[in-house]
């Protein structure tokens, strides 16, 4: 038999999809609170938000006579275009509350402004009470008690409070990102968890990441047919562990948008390594009709007109934001009052070998001072090489550096190859002999799919039989590469590549693969000549302050840290 089914299941139902979780709920509240324009609101939570949820607003309040409507599902103040192109409000659907009200104790107060006093509404599982007078400042306060005791089905997939708690924190440190203007506080268990006035959107930044890593973070700003991207991002040596510091707000909506997570993912890929995260406060700004934000009910995935534009538009930016040489990204400036003692290069260690190198090393600090004149190079000179692997150098600023030749000098070919490639310009050195690869069927014609860019990175291949591929030229840059073990390492890193957006990024690692093969290794002896060289390179190289598989290519000890690990001054 098929039957309409009841309002207070409807709205059951419909609780699960838009209220999973108590941070769900908060995300509901807060953003209806947003919409009503208040200038400050709070939140507290009790037990993670199960047992109760409190949000409180200085907006425009409810109209006694609409309090029950606003509980009633598809109930809505927002909606003035019914096509659904331009949405305004971060609420349009008119679900919020009627699914909170059907999953747990929903009590409503509200005082519009100019209102004699304030009225109340509740809905318990789904049955509403009658309006009654209350006692309220202008605004709105809605309670959420006893979270999913009507849907006990949803009640068991609950975490613990504590799980629950950090996910609505999270909640409101998204929403508290978007709307920098308005002033949050939010109360956990009797712990204030963040406090912060209405401010710049910078300083909500600093507030809501941490003062030192925003401080650290570099403003964003493009355009790109009408679409605008603003924000901080982090430098790659600010990687985290999780994807914990990265906000996305797309027209004033904090969103968890797949591509847009993606997107900032493959800016990073080649600085950042494997498993590691980049920092990022993003703000888009699309024209409404080029967004479509009913995708989900929870309106945190979008779906975009233009995907490929938006991918490129924060790849790019961001691409170039971290393309700044070492001098502008890393460095902090010479103070001007620092002692300039002139440099008394250290003998070449490579002409007087490595004992001598080390003893010199051990002797040095009492002997004289490495003090370099500020001489623009902020890496400073080399002092000696250790373990025929790093290279010890004195900035002009006093800080210690320390090289790992072999990260730098992969990074400064394959930046080198990179600028060849896009101008187009790698130079292929024929082979006098050509070489025939053999390979898994599958892998040679991935690879040979791939011939016409493969070309241009100066790899002149074809198909030689099944399972076989003639190389008839390489890059002249890679000297002489063992063919085969480069066609293998090709072939692992295009098994992946599916879109043309994987195949940009497969080509990038295709690069960084080719300058591995062609790096100076770890063990080799340089000269003073070399270690100059290379330290210059490495200022004049976009991205060198790490290599291709993201692990650093210097560590740098200031003054102010060597200070602070000797305990000449307090943490
Ligand atoms: P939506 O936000 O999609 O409109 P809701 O169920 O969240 O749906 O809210 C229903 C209506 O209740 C809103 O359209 C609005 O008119 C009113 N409302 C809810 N919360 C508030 C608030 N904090 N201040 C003012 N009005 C509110
Ligand atoms: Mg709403």
């Amino acid at each position: 038999m098929i039957r309409l089914l009841s309002p207070q299941t409807i709205n059951r139902i419909a609780a699960g999809e838009v209220i999973e979780r108590p941070a769900a709920a908060v995300k509901e509240l807060v953003e209806n609170a947003l919409d009503a324009g208040a200038a400050r609101i709070e939140i507290i939570l009790a037990g993670g938000g199960i047992a109760r949820i409190e949000v409180i607003d200085d907006g425009c309040g409810i109209q006694r006579d609409e309090l029950a409507l606003a509980i009633e599902r598809h109930a809505t103040s927002k909606l003035r275009d019914e096509s659904l192109v331009r949405i305004a409000t971060l609420g349009f659907r008119g679900e919020a509350l009627p699914s909170i009200g059907a999953a747990a104790k929903l009590t409503l107060i509200s005082r519009p402004a100019g209102q004699d006093c304030a009225y109340k509404i509740t809905v318990a599982g789904g049955m509403v009470s009658p309006v009654s007078p209350a006692a309220a400042p202008a605004g709105t306060r809605a309670i959420v008690e006893e979270l999913f005791y009507a849907t006990p089905a949803r009640r068991k997939f609950l975490r613990t409070p504590h799980a629950e708690g950090d996910a609505a924190e999270r909640a409101v440190w998204r929403l508290a990102l978007s709307a920098p203007d308005v002033a949050f506080r939010l109360v956990s268990d009797e712990r204030v968890l963040f406090d912060v006035a209405r401010q710049s959107e910078p300083a909500r930044i600093a507030a809501l990441f941490g003062r030192d890593t925003a401080a650290a973070m570099l403003p964003l700003n493009a355009a790109r047919e009408g679409v605008t991207l603003t924000g901080l991002a982090g430098p790659a040596s600010l990687s985290r562990a999780t994807t914990g510091l990265q906000s996305f707000v797309v027209n004033n909506r904090p969103v968890a948008d797949p591509l847009l997570r993606m997107a900032l993912r493959l800016a990073y890929r080649d600085v950042i390594a494997a498993g590691r995260h980049p920092v990022a406060a993003l703000r888009l700004e699309i024209p409404a009709e080029a967004l479509d934000v009913n995708v989900h009910p929870a309106k945190t995935e979008l779906r975009f007109a233009d995907a490929n534009g938006i991918r490129s538009l924060v790849i790019g930016a961001i691409s170039r934001l971290l393309e700044r040489p070492i001098s502008l990204a890393g460095a902090p400036p010479a103070r001007p009052n620092t002692p300039r003692l002139a440099l008394q290069p250290a003998p070449s260690a490579a002409a007087r070998g490595f004992a001598e190198a080390e003893l010199e090393l051990l002797t040095a600090p009492a002997a004289r001072s490495f003090m370099p004149e500020p001489s623009g190079h902020p890496l400073g000179a080399p002092v000696a090489q250790i373990l025929d692997t790093y290279i010890l150098a004195v900035a002009a600023d006093g800080a210690l550096v320390i090289i790992d030749q072999h990260a730098a000098h992969e990074r400064l070919t394959e930046e080198r190859l990179r600028a060849e490639f896009l101008a187009g310009q790698v130079v292929a050195q024929p082979l006098l002999l050509p070489v025939v690869v053999d390979l898994p069927p599958s892998d040679a014609s991935r690879l040979l799919g791939h011939g016409e860019a493969l070309r241009r990175l100066g790899l002149d291949i074809e198909a030689f039989g099944p399972g076989a591929i003639l190389v008839r030229g390489v890059p002249a840059a890679l000297k002489n590469p063992d063919a085969g073990a480069l066609l293998r390492d090709l072939a692992d890193e295009f098994a992946e590549a599916g879109t043309p957006i994987a195949l940009e990024a497969r080509l990038d690692s295709a690069l960084a693969r080719l300058a591995c093969h062609r790096s100076i290794r770890a063990g080799r002896r340089l000269t003073q000549e070399e270690m100059s060289a290379l330290m210059r390179g490495m200022e004049a190289t976009p991205r060198a302050a790490t290599c291709s598989h993201g692990r650093p290519t210097f560590l740098k000890l200031s003054r102010a840290e060597l200070e602070t690990m000797f305990g000449r001054r307090g943490m």
